[in-house]
């Protein structure tokens, strides 16, 4: 059976081609599946009954099932969702008061390693497909459907378990399905891919004449701790990380957002923040930092408050744009990885 998720509006033209019907059958469909939101072909009355029992007969439209939720104080909601083939990936839900924000993942596990991270723990199991990241939002607009006060996913963020542009194909397709006027219809303004470093990435998706933001994880801002807290700065050591932001920010003219982690008596110094001024120096974004979540994978300890404002101060008075970011979840398993991680201990 092949999935309707998987293909954003061009492919899907293609394969209605294929079936000897119009193009604008696609438009139907993505009016029927994403405006309309029903999970059947059987729902779609303007499709004649002999298509629909090809539909029926050759394709499907496929979502992952719940198979853990956790829902925080403070709205919060994280899922853990299983897989056709039994995998299971965590999408989290985050309320803002300008939306609905959802964190989705783009692989089963990771292969980037970093040390600070527990997704990466577990490996790479594969790739997910790009239905199976629309299906992570399609599960939240339902449960949000049935909560009945009228909300729906307006923010997306690919930052979930995955490196996003070591599966680029699939998130890119992903980002055109929900992003299509007649689909989801998420601004691309509003949708973020956040990656590690992997400058191939950054390069092809500067030139995809997207409107989409890029967020870089930078956690350190020179090699020699670079290296120890992310591998791939190994591969792509800060220059030609660098370089390729800047060539990004020329050739797509978008700012991005640099996330800094800060780690207790690691990478949350005075020394630290003047390195990162230098680093950030010529190019145009701003630093987003983020308090750690602890677990129990490694030793590494979160900031304290005054640490974490202490480096706000360093960063600002350098002339850096800096922001704390707004922690969610923290009473549930908020910490990227571990609720997976959890349930597949359990099983
Ligand atoms: N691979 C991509 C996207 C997934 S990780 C990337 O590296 O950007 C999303 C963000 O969460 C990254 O900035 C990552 O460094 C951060 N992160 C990982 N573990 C974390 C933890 N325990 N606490 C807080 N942030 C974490």
């Amino acid at each position: 059976m092949i999935n309707l998720y998987d293909f954003e509006h061009n492919k899907l033209e293609k394969i209605m081609l294929g079936e000897g019907q119009k193009p604008y059958r696609a438009t139907q469909l993505f009016v029927w599946m994403y405006e309309k939101k029903v999970f059947s072909f059987d729902e779609m009355t303007d499709i004649s009954i002999k298509f629909r029992d090809v539909l029926n007969e050759k394709y499907c439209l496929w979502l992952p099932k719940i198979f853990a939720k956790q829902v925080s104080q403070d709205g919060t909601i994280k899922l853990l969702l299983e897989l056709h083939d039994g995998n299971k990936v965590e999408t989290v839900l985050m309320r803002y008061n300008y939306g609905c924000a959802v964190c989705v993942s783009s692989q089963v596990g990771c292969n980037m390693a970093c040390s600070f991270c527990s997704s990466g723990t577990l490996g790479k199991v594969r790739n997910l497909t790009p239905g199976e990241m629309v299906g992570q939002i399609m599960v939240i607009n339902q449960i949000l459907k049935e909560e009945g006060l009228g909300q729906h996913v307006t923010h997306v963020v690919v930052m979930g378990t995955g490196e996003p542009f070591d599966n680029y194909e699939n998130v890119m397709d992903f980002i055109r399905i929900i992003n299509f006027q007649k689909g989801l219809a998420i601004g691309a303004r509003h949708i973020t891919v956040s990656t590690c470093g992997l400058i191939d990435g950054i390069r092809k998706y500067a030139k995809e004449g997207l409107q989409t933001n890029l967020a870089i994880s930078l956690h350190a801002p020179n090699d020699k701790l670079r290296n120890v807290l992310m591998k791939i700065n190994k591969v792509y050591p800060l220059e030609m990380l660098m370089s390729a932001v800047k060539e990004y920010e020329f050739v797509a003219d978008r700012r991005v957002t640099y996330e800094y982690l800060l780690l207790e008596g690691i990478n949350d110094t005075k020394e630290c923040a003047n390195e990162l001024i230098e680093l950030i120096k010529g190019t145009k974004g701003y630093v987003n930092l983020i308090p750690y979540n602890e677990t129990n994978k490694n030793n590494y300890k979160r900031s304290s408050g005054n640490r974490v404002h202490a480096f706000l101060d360093y960063l600002t008075k350098g002339g850096v744009t800096a922001t704390i970011r707004k922690e969610f979840g923290s009473d549930i398993d908020a910490a990227c990885g571990q609720l997976r991680a959890k349930a597949e201990v359990k099983i």
